[in-house]
């Protein structure tokens, strides 16, 4: 199937855009985490909800990187937020924001991450920060890439501007969670393009997604953005599996 930017997919990509985000504004505030109704001082997320959420600590981060990054050497180093566990508050909430247009928890989440990385990652230096971009079917399907909100949230706190021109998703994958190790590499390759080598050459980049799983996603789109003249690549997500 050959896919083309037309004037017209642009014009409808932007008017659902408008109409996803305005909706939101009517729905009932409800918490993202638990559906109960929220309270005026509550945002997004329930205050029980929130106080659910086991934040990472830097030994677990490490062990991750250790795990996923270090042998590829493409990563130079990793921040996340909060510990995705199954059947608790957390995997609720990444799954909202996937799938249920929850686009405001998203960006807030991005602003906890933002406020994150500001006060635990002080040395990172970068010029632009990138969303792992999904691939044009499945963002028709979904209507939005979710690690985009998040990562405007980051935007808001960190003062560092979106780069969506650089790199995209050319091959539509499987789902990576059933398969081994080497599979999922091979299952990356060529997964991801460069649109413009000029923009990266020379940069060092933080890349946004929701959950680190098992970093073959991140690994392969860093994979690409150094062989393509990146200087360093950091990484962060709300949530590390
Ligand atoms: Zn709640």
């Amino acid at each position: 199937m050959v896919y083309s930017k037309t004037g017209r997919d642009v014009m409808i990509k932007s008017i659902s855009k408008i109409l996803n985000d305005s909706m939101e504004t009517f729905l009932p505030r409800i918490c993202t985490g638990c559906e109960s109704r929220l309270s005026n001082d509550e945002l997004v997320i329930c205050n029980d909800c929130l106080n659910d959420l086991v934040q990472v600590d830097e030994a677990a981060i490490k062990e991750e990187y250790d795990n996923q990054f270090r042998e590829f050497g493409f990563v130079k180093d990793i921040f996340s937020l909060f510990r995705f566990e199954k059947g608790e508050s957390i995997q609720k909430i990444i799954f909202s924001i996937k799938y249920g247009r929850r686009f405001k928890t998203a960006k807030y989440l991005g602003e906890l991450l933002g406020e994150g990385i500001l006060q635990n990652r002080e040395s990172w230096e970068y010029s632009f920060i990138i969303p792992i971009p999904l691939h044009k079917v499945r963002l028709s399907e979904r209507g939005f890439n979710q690690s985009e909100y998040i990562a405007t949230g980051v935007k808001t706190v960190t003062g560092i501007a979106i780069d969506n021109s650089i790199i995209k998703r050319v091959k539509y994958t499987e789902t990576q969670t059933k398969k081994h190790k080497t599979e999922r590499i091979d299952n990356m390759k060529n997964a991801f393009g460069i649109i413009k080598k000029e923009n990266i050459n020379g940069k060092s980049v933080l890349l946004v997604d929701d959950v680190i799983t098992t970093g073959s996603t991140i690994n392969a789109v860093a994979d690409v953005l150094m062989k393509n003249g990146a200087k360093n690549i950091f990484v962060a997500s709300v949530a590390l599996a």
